[in-house]
Order: structure tokens, then sequence, then C-alpha cells
């Protein structure tokens, strides 16, 4: 994490504190009304423990963090919180969530706002990453936003002025499932079913990818590895990419061929200021050649798809606020809600 801290005396309330948890950390930070952290932390999910240790984990770790950062917690106007689905955002439940297994159906918005005496605002921990960056991040110039998440899974969020788009059962903003290949041997998505764009397009899906042609017969400098290993990873991939494998470097640029068909979807449906890629799978960013090329080629696969208008218009970009993005967007979300409430 990498996220600059300010001091007391720099900061202006009300504050708000945000809690991502995801499968194998949670996040909390205390933000100022400006979006800035005056102290954040990490400490291990531990899934296999019931979700009411966590809850006083959590309280523990707040009342740390507001007396590091010399704030009362009379302060404190609004607490967020973001976890992974499946969840019943209106009810405020955590439903069966895949990597955090001794979490099930419980209500952790109201328990939380029970030990910490503060409203809590409930929501994905990928629709909140995405407001972080619409906050404080690559989008804080832009009255809207979709954030595509890619990691594990490929996750997003919706954000137009001050709403999250969570939809009606908590499935909004879910663009890892949007369909980008009709075709009949269409790949599978782990959500079961064919040609989704998170069956091309995640972390887990780009190995898988490469993984399969290698075992067809492609010649790749990456044969040894898989060989020896049994397994590859995202970085061996995108290394050998660098280094001038063909095939690494043909499946990274067909991802971005999907996206880009995943993108043109969402552009014609949101019509967005702003397109962000997050996740740890971008290639190295725009720091990078591949990722400048990974972006380049995303952004080539829109223009070629989409109206002119658009494609002039739309920016398409890295997230900047990397791992931070959820706690962050959490707090936000917190920070929208409790001035909505008040008017
Ligand atoms: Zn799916």
């Amino acid at each position: 994490m990498s996220t600059q801290t300010i001091t007391r005396e720099e900061a202006i309330g009300p504050f708000y504190i945000g809690v991502d948890v995801g499968g194998t950390s949670i996040k909390v930070g205390v933000l100022d009304d400006l979006g800035r952290t005056l102290a954040y932390t990490s400490f291990p999910t531990e899934g296999e423990k019931d979700t009411a240790d966590a809850i006083r984990r959590i309280t523990n770790v707040v009342q740390h963090l507001l007396s590091s950062s010399k704030i009362a917690f009379s302060e404190v106007a609004a607490v967020g919180l973001g976890t992974p689905g499946p969840m019943d955002i209106k009810r405020g439940f955590i439903l069966d969530p895949t990597n955090i297994p001794g979490w099930r159906h419980y209500p952790i918005r109201d328990r939380l706002a029970d030990a910490l005496g503060k409203p809590v605002t409930y929501a994905n921990d990928a629709n909140a990453a995405a407001y972080g960056e619409y906050w404080v991040g690559t989008g804080k110039n832009h009255p809207s936003l979709v954030m595509i998440t890619l990691g594990t899974g490929v996750g997003g969020g919706i954000i137009i002025g001050d709403l999250s788009i969570e939809g009606e059962n908590s499935f909004g903003s879910e663009i890892g499932h949007v369909a980008v290949d009709y075709c009949a041997h269409a790949r599978m998505c782990p959500c079961g079913q064919p040609g989704h764009l998170e069956a091309y397009a995640s972390a887990t899906a780009v190995i898988a990818r490469t993984t399969e042609q290698i075992q067809a017969g492609r010649s790749s400098s990456l044969t040894g590895l898989l060989a020896k290993n049994h397994k590859l990873t995202g970085l061996q991939i995108a290394q050998a990419a660098e280094a001038g494998d063909e095939l690494a470097l043909e499946v990274i640029l067909s991802t971005a061929d999907y996206l880009a068909r995943g993108i043109v979807i969402l552009m014609h449906t949101v019509d967005p200021a702003a397109i962000v890629l997050g996740g740890a799978m971008n290639f190295g960013g725009s720091q990078h050649p591949l990722g400048r090329q990974f972006l380049s080629r995303i952004k080539q696969g829109v223009d070629r798809q989409t109206f002119s208008l658009l494609s002039q218009r739309i920016v398409i970009d890295f997230a900047s606020l990397a791992g931070d993005a959820g706690y962050i967007g959490a707090a936000g979300l917190a920070r929208a809600a409790n001035k909505f409430a008040n008017g």
C-alpha cells in the first residue's frame, strides 16, 4: 500500500471510517471529508473464524486508528463497509462469500453499526473500489465512471454522480458476467454460464487460456515452466510477453479485445465519462510498455465498435489507488449516504 497520509492539523472534518473486507485481509482507514487518509492498516481476515470475531477485531482496529490519528469518536460521522458478494445490500447481509468460509448469512452491516455506534453504509467491494477511484482516484475529475477490476475474477462498479449502481437484487454492476462471446464453443464462466467477460479477462482465465494453447501444442517459452511447475502465473505470462513470446502476447492482446467488447456494451448502456481498469492484472499499468500496449489495444477495439463521438470523448485509463481503493471508496459511500440523509 502506498497511500499518503495527512496529519490531524491538515485534515478537514467530519471524518469517515472505511472498511474493506477481502478474502485474505481486511483494510481499515480513517479519512477526512476530502477523501484524504489520516491512518490505515490491514490485518488477516481469518475467514475460518466467525463473523462476530471479525467485528470485534475491526472495532479494536478502529479505536486504535482513531487514537493514533488524534480523532475523537464523536468526530466520526459514518462508517462504510465493503465485502465480497454474494450479499443482500438492502438488508445488510453478507450471504455466502467463496473465500470467507466462516461468514455465512450474517447481518454484518447492523452488527458493525451496533459495535461502533455509528451508521454503516454497506457496499459490494468492487463498487466501493469504483467509488474510491471516482472520489479521489483516476475518476476524480469525471462526473461518472465504470470501473472494471481484473483480478482472480472480474469485478465492476458503476458510479453516476454520487450514486453507486447496486441494483434491486445486489447484482448491479456485475460487469464480469456481461456476455462477450456467443459462439457455440464459448468459454465457461465460474458462475456456470458460457461466454462471460470473466471467462476471458480474469487473471485465472488468462492463465487457463495460455496453458490450454501450450497443451494443444503451441510453441512458447513458457512450455518448460509449465512442465516444471504444472501451472503458470499471470506474472510469468506478462514477463514472457515482454521478452517476445508470441503466444503470451497474443493471449494478452486478445484479452484486451474481449475487454473492449465488454466496455462497448457498458458505454452503450451507461455512457460514462470514464472507464477505469483496476485490479492486479494491469501488466504494469501506464508506467510500463506492456501495460500501455494492453491499454492501447483496448482503445483500438473500442474505437472500432462504438460511435465516433463516444470514441473521441471516452477516457479509458488505469486505476490509481491500487489496493486502497476499497476502504477509501467505502468511506466515500458512507460520506455520500450521510450527506444525503442530512440533506
Ligand atoms: Zn459469469
